[in-house]
């Protein structure tokens, strides 16, 4: 069996991963440069973030940061 997942967000992530895992050939699509989406940890000035929180807390303005 072929799987294609759509989007590397957490549940593309796990979703690739478990199915990997029980050894099926599957392929993660994502359109954007990198992977996690809105639980991707970024890093700016040293301190790792949790973009998650970012709607209601954007500290990464009040450090500075571009989001990328
Ligand atoms: C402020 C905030 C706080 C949160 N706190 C928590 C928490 O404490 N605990 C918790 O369990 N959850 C929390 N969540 C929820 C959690 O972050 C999300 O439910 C989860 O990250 C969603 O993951 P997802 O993979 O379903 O979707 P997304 O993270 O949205 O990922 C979707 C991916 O699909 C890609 N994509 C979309 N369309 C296409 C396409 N056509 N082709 C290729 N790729 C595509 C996108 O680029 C993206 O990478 C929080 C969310 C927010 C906003």
């Amino acid at each position: 069996m072929r799987v294609a997942v759509i989007g590397g967000g957490i549940s593309g992530l796990v979703a690739t991963s478990e199915l990997a895992k029980a050894g099926v050939e599957v392929v993660l699509y994502e359109k954007e440069d990198n992977l996690g989406a809105y639980s991707k940890t970024a890093t700016f000035n040293g301190i790792d973030l949790d973009l998650s929180s970012m709607l209601f807390n954007p500290v990464v303005e009040i450090l500075g940061g571009d989001n990328n």
